[in-house]
């Protein structure tokens, strides 16, 4: 049980709200949701699931230079694909009429004022933690002025940045979030997403979120840690105004942070819009679409958060644990498949007749995993890395020696030389086989030194197969001097042909895979039956320490 769930009990032990558990996920539709956002959403959502509670979507979008329908749509869809289900869906725009009356109504109880210093003047008037502020000049003019002035900043006679409404509060406070905070900014340039060109003053942060959650009966609002700060003023705006007992409380936790990359979704916008990834859904991207796409479940997401759980402690996550979890979870459900990555042809010259069907265990020893046909046949391609014509002792597979080696899931073979072109390439390796070695009968018992991958010529597959490694090449990029984007590893995406079994002829975008002995491999939505592309999900070896 995390900290958070220890509150909501006690909550529920005391009767307070009636027993009543309301959570929201307040995304911004600026962006895509990430892996630290899933964080988020496991909170607002498991709390409201666990305690027999409803937990709401809110679009929070007060901002329209930065949101759009498209985010809206992407979030949704990437919540529904974790696998929770929201109670309404709600838009802090759908409160501007509410919120706009109610600012009206500070500015006529002397609480808020307009101010049409610049900025730069606002900031520098600010004071720090242990020095008092400087009060605005316009903090104390007319009401009457204000409220006209107000007026003025939405009907678009103002321009950005000559004015904002600001909180009377109090500019010697220790809180600095105190001191006459902006409740409202002008934006004229940029329609918003649900409400055209009918509001041109908007409300910041502070003065829509929880406002918003009490309009909704919002019982939990919870939210990270750099919002304890902000949490006093909060609370001071709801109690300006609330008319019952009834309050949201807000509680925070850490936020998720991981290693190799970076979270931020202007960062993240940065990457798409300039090129540098091949949008949001990139395999690459720390996005819900992009894991999806880089070949990551729902249950490997899940477990990778229960895993870190929820503290008040700030920290990075060693993006090792989340690779980790991908491959506890692919482990019990991907087939295993042969690909050959780097193909020579390989002949069997005793081997006489037509090709044959093997039937091969999908995974080795579970037999709930299920079989397939493989075609074995006198050619097949297998790693140029598994032979060596002159080898040392200690080399096991393929080399002119007499040494047996095994084709998983079909015979024994011995090599017998092979032949290269005029730059010393082998091109074709010669081996005789075995026939009563086959595996499945007696003699597939016989056991040789080593196993070796195989694809047959004449059914296999072309296949595009991409290989993922992490998008930056420090840990902590955003903690690291310098452009961000200089400090992207050049070697985080490598393209290669290979050949692929033909049992994967019908696969659909997202069907998992392990190419044996070289990762785990996820369909491209790029793949196409006379293209077939596999996004590397993640190599096999996993470093990560318990
Ligand atoms: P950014 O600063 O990149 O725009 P944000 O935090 O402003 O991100 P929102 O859309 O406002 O993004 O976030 C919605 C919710 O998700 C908030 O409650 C926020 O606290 C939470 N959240 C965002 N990032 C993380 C993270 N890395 N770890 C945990 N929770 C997060
Ligand atoms: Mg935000």
């Amino acid at each position: 049980m995390n900290f958070i769930e220890e509150i909501v009990e006690k909550d529920l032990q005391e009767g307070v709200n009636n027993g009543r558990i309301q959570t929201r996920f307040p995304p911004e539709p600026n962006g895509y949701l990430h892996i630290g956002h899933v964080k988020a959403i496991c909170m607002d959502f498991g709390i409201a699931k666990k305690y027999g509670g409803v937990c709401n979507l809110r679009f929070d979008d007060t901002n329209p230079a930065k949101e759009d329908t498209e985010y809206v749509d992407s979030i949704m869809q990437d919540i529904k694909w974790l696998g929770f289900e929201w109670g309404n869906v709600y838009y802090a725009s759908d409160y501007f009429q509410k919120l706009w009356d109610l600012a009206v109504q500070f500015i006529k109880d002397g609480k808020a004022y307009v101010d049409e210093q610049t900025a730069e003047e606002i900031a520098a008037q600010k004071g720090t933690p242990t020095e008092p502020g400087v009060e605005s000049p316009y903090r104390n003019r007319p009401v009457e002025e204000s409220l006209d002035l107000f007026y003025k900043m939405n009907s678009g006679e103002i321009p950005e940045g000559k004015m904002v409404l600001r909180a009377k509060i109090d500019m010697a406070n220790p809180n600095m979030h105190f001191r006459d905070p902006i409740m409202y900014r002008v934006i004229t340039d940029h329609p918003h997403h649900r409400t055209g060109t009918k509001w041109k003053a908007y409300p910041m942060y502070d003065f829509a979120h929880g406002q918003s959650d009490y309009f909704e009966g919002v019982t939990h609002s919870i939210c990270t840690l750099e919002f304890v700060v902000h949490r006093p003023l909060y609370d001071w705006f709801i109690d300006q105004f609330a008319t019952t007992d009834y309050r949201p409380h807000q509680y925070e936790f850490n936020r998720l942070n991981i290693t190799y990359t970076v979270m931020s979704k202007r960062k993240m916008l940065q990457l798409v819009k300039e090129g540098l990834v091949a949008g949001w859904d990139d395999p690459r991207m720390p996005t819900v679409c992009g894991l999806r796409r880089r070949g990551y479940t729902p249950e490997s997401i899940h477990s990778f958060i229960d895993k870190i759980g929820y503290t008040k402690v700030e920290g990075t996550i060693d993006v090792g644990l989340l690779e980790h979890t991908i491959r506890e979870d692919l482990k019990e459900k991907a087939p295993r498949v042969c690909a050959i990555m780097d193909p020579v042809k390989l002949v069997i010259t005793n081997y006489e007749g037509n090709n044959e069907q093997l039937t091969v265990e999908n995974i080795d020893g579970v037999e709930s995993a299920g079989t397939r046909q493989m075609t074995f046949g006198r050619e097949l391609y297998v790693e140029r890395g598994d032979f060596m014509e002159d080898a040392p002792k200690d080399f096991y597979r393929l080399t002119p020696n007499g040494r047996e080696v095994r084709l998983k899931g079909a015979y024994i073979i011995q090599c017998t030389g092979c032949e290269k072109d005029a730059e010393g390439n082998v091109t074709t390796i010669y081996c005789t086989y075995d026939p009563n070695s086959k595996s499945g009968t007696e003699g597939g018992n016989r056991k040789v030194k080593s196993t070796i991958n195989w694809v047959e010529t004449t059914t296999c597959l072309d296949a595009e197969a991409r290989l993922y490694d992490r998008l930056f090449a420090v840990e902590d990029p955003s903690g690291t001097e310098g452009d961000f984007r200089d400090l992207l590893n050049p070697d985080s995406l490598k393209v290669v042909q290979c050949k692929v079994e033909g049992s994967l002829k019908d696969v659909k975008p997202l069907d998992h895979f392990q190419f044996l002995k070289q990762g785990y491999f996820v369909v491209d939505y790029d793949s196409t039956p006379d293209h077939l592309v596999f996004n590397r999900t993640a190599s096999l070896k996993d470093n990560w320490k318990k």
